[in-house]
This record gives C-alpha cells, sequence and structure tokens, in this order.
C-alpha cells in the first residue's frame, strides 16, 4: 500500500514538474500586469493574454485618442460606433449603476478630472467647480443602441478605471480556458485572478496588502481555486492636504472622495467583471450598507477592514481568511453598533 502510494505522489509530482510554464510582466492599463501559467499551452496563452489586455487599454482608454472612449467623451451629441467588447463594459456598468443606485458610476469622468488624483495636478478644487463637474456626472446622458453609443450632454465624460480591469481579467480567463491550461494567475495592479488550482495540487495563496499607506506588505491570505480577488482602497491613488487624504474613490453624491471609515475593501467571487465593478461601489456604500448589498447577493463575499483596523467578513468567508499581522483584529459578530 504504502509503495503503491509513493508511487502515486511521484508520479503526480512529476508530471507537475513537465508541465511548461509560461510568465510575463508588463506596465498595462497604467498599471503593472503580471501573469503566469502552467501547462501544454502556457507560452501562447499568456502571449495572446497580454495582447488582450492590451488591445482592451486601447478602446477604453480615457487618454488614447483613438480610443472608443476617447471618441465619445470628445463628441457629444453623436453617435459613435464602438467595438463589441466596448459595449459589453458600457453595458455591464450601466447595469452597475443601476443596481447601486449610482454609486458606481461610469459617467464620472468629469470629476475625476478634476480632482486629477495620481497625476501632479491633484489638488482640492473649489466647490463651485465640483458642482459644475457634478452636473456632468451621471450614466443618464450615456445612450446605447446596437453597435453604437453617445454621450447626450457635452462636458460628461465616461471613466471606466473602476470596472476595465475585471472585464480584462474575464477575457483573459476565456483564453486560459481555450487554451486548456489548467493552472494560472493574473494580477492587474491588485486585481488578482486565479483559475485552478497551482500544478502541486495546493491552492494558490493569495495576500491582502496591508492597506496603510505606504505598507508594502501582507496582512492576510486566502486560500484560493478559481476565484477572484479586487480590492479597492484609499492607499492606491491619493494626495495629502492639510493632514487630510484625498484618495480615487469619488461619491458620485458629494462629488468628493468617499468618506466611510473604510481603508479597503475586498471582493472575492468566481467573476472578475463584476468583482472590480462592485469593490468600488461597496467601498463608497460603507461598511453596514455594503455588507448588506453582498450578503444579498449570490456567490459574491466581501472583506472591510477600518481605520481602526477591525476586519469584518460575510459570512461565506470565515473558514478561508487567515489574518497574518495581528495589528488587525477580526469581528466575529458583525455588530455595526458602535
Ligand atoms: P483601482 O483602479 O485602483 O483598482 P477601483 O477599481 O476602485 O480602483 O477604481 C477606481 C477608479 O475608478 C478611479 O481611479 C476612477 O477612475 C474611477 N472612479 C472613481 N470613483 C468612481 C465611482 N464612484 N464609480 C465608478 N468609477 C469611479
Ligand atoms: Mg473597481
Amino acid at each position: 500500500m504504502l509503495i503503491i502510494f509513493l508511487f502515486l505522489l511521484t508520479a503526480c509530482m512529476n508530471s507537475a514538474e513537465e508541465l511548461p510554464e509560461a510568465e510575463n510582466n508588463a506596465f498595462l492599463m497604467d498599471t503593472l500586469v503580471q501573469m503566469r501559467a502552467q501547462g501544454e499551452n502556457a507560452e501562447i496563452t499568456v502571449e495572446e493574454s497580454m495582447e488582450k489586455i492590451k488591445e482592451i487599454e486601447n478602446l477604453m482608454s480615457k487618454t488614447i485618442e483613438s480610443s472608443d472612449i476617447y471618441k465619445l467623451n470628445n463628441n457629444p451629441g453623436q453617435k459613435i460606433e464602438i467595438n463589441n467588447g466596448t459595449m459589453t463594459v458600457l453595458k455591464r456598468a450601466k447595469e452597475y449603476a443601476e443596481i447601486t443606485n449610482g454609486d458606481f458610476e461610469p459617467a464620472i469622468g468629469a470629476l475625476v478630472d478634476l480632482w486629477g488624483i495620481g497625476t501632479e495636478d491633484a489638488g482640492v478644487p473649489s466647490e463651485s467647480k465640483i458642482e459644475a463637474a457634478l452636473a456632468n456626472t451621471g450614466y443618464e446622458h450615456l445612450k446605447l443602441r446596437d453597435n453604437s453609443a453617445e454621450i447626450t450632454k457635452a462636458g460628461v465624460k465616461l471613466d471606466l478605471g473602476a470596472i476595465v480591469k475585471g472585464y480584462a481579467a474575464s477575457e483573459v480567463k476565456k483564453i486560459v480556458e481555450k487554451y486548456g491550461v489548467e493552472h494560472a494567475f493574473v494580477n492587474l495592479g491588485g486585481n488578482v485572478l486565479v483559475i485552478g488550482n497551482k500544478a502541486d495540487g495546493s491552492p494558490w495563496r493569495i495576500g491582502i496588502q496591508d492597506p496603510r499607506a505606504g505598507q508594502g506588505t501582507v496582512m492576510a491570505v486566502i486560500d484560493s481555486v478559481d476565484m477572484t480577488i479586487v480590492t479597492s482602497g484609499n492607499y492606491e491613488r491619493y494626495f495629502e492636504e492639510n493632514g487630510k487624504i484625498y484618495h480615487h474613490i469619488l461619491d458620485p453624491a458629494t462629488g468628493y472622495p468617499a468618506e466611510n471609515n473604510l481603508l479597503s475593501v475586498s471582493i472575492i467571487s468566481e467573476n472578475s467583471f463584476d468583482a472590480d465593478a462592485l469593490s468600488t461601489a461597496v467601498y463608497i456604500m460603507g461598511l453596514e450598507k455594503g455588507m448588506d448589498f453582498i450578503e444579498n447577493m449570490e456567490d459574491v463575499e466581501v472583506m472591510f477592514i477600518t481605520e481602526e483596523l477591525d476586519v469584518y467578513l460575510s459570512s461565506g468567508l470565515d473558514e478561508i481568511v487567515e489574518i497574518k499581522n495581528s495589528d488587525f483584529e477580526l469581528i466575529e459578530n458583525n455588530n455595526f453598533a458602535d
């Protein structure tokens, strides 16, 4: 028995070792993209995936002049023919805007540009400028037809920064599946997707970044198979003025960065596309409303980290999150009454 068992074990290990492996890192979509795959077609899978991400960036970037989004933003009142992929993202973005009551707002480009967070021109705008940008915010000004789209009000601008990386990850998943690659990992600047387990049979271990600004360490680990983890936090892009932090997740109801005592929100689910939109929306909703929202969705889980370093998990996560840093405290009973 023991001999057979050992033989099986080594057979397994050998086949894992023999699988071809491929890896690539690139700066795409304004962030570091890392991909790894293991399987017969690993190389072509990684190559095609990176090309796909680049293609999506070229279609949906706000700043690339030939992109669909640039054309829409700069030609208000005109019907613009757009690529199928862009249409898919715009449709899903509108759906998310609707189900989150506008917390997720794809037509938030005017405000994003005004704040300029992450650029050299970042600064707190005047009230009147915020008012003006708010008047040019709102997905109701985006009209979608069969294969064309239109911005119906001059000054309204789309910004797909909160959803496009999730879409890209879901497209990568299709490529991985097409080539029958069983083990793969892609990280688009904090949007992590794992496909299958690791080739040695163990789950991937995804680290959740310590959300305290400037900390490059991991505060928790989640064992993951066929899963996506997307984090939105106030520490990613921000500036400080008079001791106050202004970050890049804007509340469309106020025109200011969302203020709700949260450092980060991580969404855990199988679907990257949804997880990206949700991480941004749930960050804006805040702990109580956001937890409620996620608990009412099937197959989606969430982890909140507050400024006090308290950690709140939705009901499906208890077993799989391992907190690695004792500065963080898991709040078990989800009792929000303070
Ligand atoms: P990241 O892109 O850093 O991973 P998010 O997915 O949370 O983080 O997206 C934040 C980006 O989305 C911002 O930089 C901005 O471009 C855009 N954005 C900001 N506020 C909103 C909002 N309320 N709804 C939709 N997109 C937003
Ligand atoms: Mg997002």
